[in-house]
């Protein structure tokens, strides 16, 4: 039988929070689908209904630069552009691709944002999916290659060696956005905030639950009910908690499980003996794309990939 599976809800924040309405103390919450997934952001504090107003179109704003599927997107401009044309990125789409591009080339491509053609292929969003064939994975091949992508920094323009490479930034534009919104909250006045697009978790100021002032990020555990976290991870103002998994989106096809991400050395889903990984750095840009590229790597090279950013790694196992 084949089957779709999108869990969003991967890692969550544990806390009990009570709402609480005072002139300087407003505790929000608010949920909607964005870039491919659930976003949530809780904020606590004066200016939290206008903080949460902003940072929600602020995500919009994000998906509108750097869908994959909205035909208007900085990327479908890119992904329809000729070849050896260089494509003015907007600003956010520019930050993207320059931290995508940094960690394509430190992951060894393990990372790659050209594996769209495959990705494409692959169509996680059929209701009834089914693995491509070996010949149409191999002509897509030949148009995934991060060395094929020329970014000039000082323009912020991006061209391509051929006209059928496309990107697709869905393994780094949640993270990016996770940033940006945190920075954009933290111009407001307010106690707290968490934010949560989709497993990018980024936490601002200090668990006022807590004695040390810590959050309570829980690890899901794969394929468990949502909420069954298989380990939890004390972090401090400022840090992002991300995980790739998969677990978050795959199908079964005649008793073989196929998931979202796809290694760029054969155009299959990744194998290797971990579900999924968690990330904590400074920058949930970083994290998002070390993690996208972690489930690509064996342990040790994941490991080490991440040692070079600072960050710390945690797997997850079935
Ligand atoms: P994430 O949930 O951040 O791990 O991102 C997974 C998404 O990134 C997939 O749904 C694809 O859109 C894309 N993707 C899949 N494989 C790769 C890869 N090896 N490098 C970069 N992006 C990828
Ligand atoms: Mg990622």
């Amino acid at each position: 039988m084949k089957k779709i599976i999108c869990l969003s809800l991967l890692i969550m924040i544990i806390l009990n929070l009570s709402a609480c309405f005072s002139s300087d103390k407003i505790l929000v919450e608010k949920t909607e689908f964005i870039l491919d997934t659930i976003c949530t952001i809780k904020i606590d504090g004066k200016d939290a209904e206008v903080a949460i107003e902003k940072a929600f179109e602020r995500i919009y704003d994000i998906s509108k630069s750097t869908s994959f599927y909205d035909d208007n997107s900085t990327v479908s401009v890119f992904n329809k552009a000729a070849a050896n044309h260089p494509i003015q990125l907007d600003r956010h789409t520019a930050d993207i691709i320059e931290t995508a591009l940094e960690i394509s080339k430190a992951s060894g491509g393990a990372f790659d944002p050209t594996i769209a053609r495959v990705v494409e292929l692959w169509d996680f969003k059929n209701e009834n999916p089914m693995p491509p064939s070996f010949d149409v994975i191999k002509e897509k091949m030949s148009f995934v290659g991060y060395e094929n992508l020329d970014y000039e920094n000082s323009v912020k323009t991006l061209s391509k060696a051929q006209e059928e490479i496309k990107i697709d930034l869905g393994g780094a534009a949640k993270g990016y956005a996770a940033d940006s919104v945190a920075e954009l909250i933290s111009s407001f006045d307010i106690n707290y905030a968490i934010i949560d697009l989709g497993g990018n978790i980024k936490v601002i100021g200090e668990n006022p639950k807590r004695d040390d002032g810590k959050w309570q990020v829980g690890i899901q555990t794969p394929f468990a009910e949502v909420g069954t976290y298989k380990e939890v991870i004390p972090v401090t103002d400022g840090k992002a908690v991300v995980t790739s998994g998969n677990y978050q989106r795959y199908f079964n096809y005649e008793g073989k499980l196929y998931h979202h991400i796809l290694d760029p050395e054969t155009g299959y889903p990744s194998e290797n003996d971990f579900s999924g990984v968690t990330i904590v750095a400074n920058s949930a840009l970083i994290a998002d794309c070390l993690s996208t590229a972690c489930m690509v790597l064996n342990k040790e090279e994941a490991e080490e990939l991440v040692k070079k950013y600072g960050a710390d790694i945690y797997f997850s196992y079935k």
